[in-house]
Formats: C-alpha cells, structure tokens, sequence
C-alpha cells in the first residue's frame, strides 16, 4: 500500500466525520468480521432520566434520592448523572467516596454510609432486596429499563430505575454493517433483560450482559481466540481495555478521554453508521492501491 493513496483515504475519512489515528489503521479496519457494540452511551445516547422509585417497607422515597443524588454527583456514569439530577436540591457533601467499578458507587453521606449499584454487590453485602422490590425490579428490566439498589447502614432501601434512549441512527447503523458482512454483538455491564429489550430494538440478537470491565476484554480476547477479526465500539472508561484488545478500537465523539485515547478511530458525530463508512472507505482506499 503506498502511504500516499492511504493518507487520501484518512483524509476523505475527516470529512465523513471519522479521525482516524494513522493511516495504518484502515488495514484492521479491512479485515474486520465481527463488530462487538457497548450499550450505554454507544447503542443508546448514555443520557439516562430517573422514571421511578420504589422504596422497602417503611421508606421514604425523597429520602433515599436524597442520599443517592449526594453520592451519585462525585460519579460520571450515566446512570450517576441521571440520579443526581433527579434529587431535591442542595446535595449533601459526600465523604470517602469510592466507584466500584461497573458495578456501584459508595460513601458516607449524612453520617450513613450509602451504596448505590447492582443488585448483586447489595446482596454480597448482605443487603439483599425484599421480595416484592425484586419483582418490581425485574418487570423495569424487561422493559429495557435499567435498575440500581439502593442501601445503607446494612440495608437495602429500595431501587431507582433509569431509562435510555436508543440513537436514532443506531437500527440503520446495524443494517448497514450486517450488509458489509459484519455479525454485531451487543456487549454491555448492565442486565441481560434490559440488553436484550435494546438489542431487540436495534436488530442485534446476540447479547452478552453484566460484563464486568475485565470481562468486556475477555470477551473481545475469546473472540479473536475464534478467529474473528474484532472491531469494538465504546464510550466509557469501563471499554478502554476492550478497545486496546479488540483488533480495531472506536471510540464515540463524546465518549471519555479514556476511551478517545484507547481507539483508533473516533466517530466525530457518535452516529454508528460512521462505523459502517470507516469500513467501507477502509475497503475502498485499499482496494484501489491494490
Ligand atoms: P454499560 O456496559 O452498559 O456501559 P457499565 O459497565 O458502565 O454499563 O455499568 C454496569 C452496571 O454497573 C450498571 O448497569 C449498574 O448496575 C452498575 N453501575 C455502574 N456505575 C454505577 C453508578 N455510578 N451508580 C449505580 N450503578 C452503577
Ligand atoms: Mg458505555
């Protein structure tokens, strides 16, 4: 390949919105069989908006947003924003606050020491749900809904449910990948019910849930293992080590600084079909130096 038809190449990809880190880059993007998409804030927009609350026995919902949106404000997930937002103003200052990652927030807020996350870090710390709060939680997940617990002092304290919203480029942007011959996975920490609500909306069937950071990267490494040729598409600090595994890494536009510094390209407009076009142009451009 000369460098000078691939220089054309990455040039032409600035203008349909996609920075490619160097020329190099179009060759992986070539070879590229299987396309393994983050959920949050890359399938769908990553701006999450609290829809309920439900509260154990004898709470207080205000309360529990309270001391959620405290905690939540010291974190930069989504889901953190969405619950901040929704909780009555001024916050409470938080006090040793720590991110576990993929899986919770923590801290002592108002003298109690609250943990926001997924069902299962409350239950491994002995604070499981009651039973009618996981029947609730379970009816918001089907519906693609995403659920965290909320509990303190020992507790579990009820639940507070986000909702997404899919881009509305991202159904077409699938169509276009499968016609280049690409199979998609829907890869993401969050529940297998919700993935599968989103994948179902976008035409993705294969979904692998509750990944844990370090599972996102084994999973792109067992891929490859397959012998697939790996593209992963992510926006979170959570998908930099997949992105630097992964055989192509791409990064949406507004996605962390981590995640921009892991890929190799970065999608200027967070559309997914720029992806389809990062490989076709890639396909193209080599295709005529050849
Ligand atoms: P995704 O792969 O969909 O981007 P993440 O890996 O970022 O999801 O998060 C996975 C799960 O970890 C979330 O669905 C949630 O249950 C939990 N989680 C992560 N960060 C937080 C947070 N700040 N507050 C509450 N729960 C969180
Ligand atoms: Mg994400």
């Amino acid at each position: 390949a000369t460098p000078t038809a691939l220089l054309v190449g990455t040039g032409r990809g600035a203008q349909l919105g996609i920075l490619i880190t160097g020329p190099e880059v179009l060759e992986s993007t070539r070879r590229v069989d299987t396309v393994v998409l983050d959920k949050t804030g890359t399938v769908t927009e990553g701006r999450m908006a609290l829809v309920d609350v439900v509260v154990e026995d004898q709470g207080d919902a205000e309360e529990l947003l309270r001391l959620a949106g405290a905690l939540e404000h010291a974190s930069e997930h989504p889901i953190g924003r969405a619950v901040a937002q929704a909780a009555p103003a001024p916050l409470l200052p938080v006090d040793g606050f720590s991110n576990i990652a993929g899986r919770g927030v923590e801290g002592i807020v108002d003298g109690r020491r609250v943990i926001v996350g997924r069902e299962s870090l409350l239950a491994e710390r002995s604070m499981p749900l009651s039973e009618s709060t996981a029947a609730a939680k379970a009816q918001a997940e089907g519906e693609g809904k995403t659920v965290v617990a909320v509990g303190w002092d020992g507790t579990a304290r009820g639940i507070l449910v986000v909702a997404d919203t899919v881009r509305a480029t991202s159904a077409q942007a699938i169509t276009e990948l499968r016609a280049l011959g690409l199979t998609p996975i829907l890869l993401t920490g969050d529940n297998e019910a919700a993935a599968r609500s989103i994948g179902a909306q976008v035409g993705v069937d294969e979904v692998i849930a509750e990944m844990l950071p370090e599972d996102k990267v084994a999973t792109v490494a067992r891929l490859q293992s397959e012998g697939r040729v790996v593209a992963m598409v992510g926006d979170g600090v959570n998908d930099a080590p997949a992105l630097v595994q992964a055989d192509l890494g791409i990064a949406m536009g507004t996605g962390t600084d981590v995640a921009l510094e892991a890929a190799d390209i970065a999608l200027v407009r967070d559309d997914l079909r720029s992806a389809a076009d990062a490989i076709r142009l890639s396909r193209r451009t080599l295709g005529t130096i050849r």
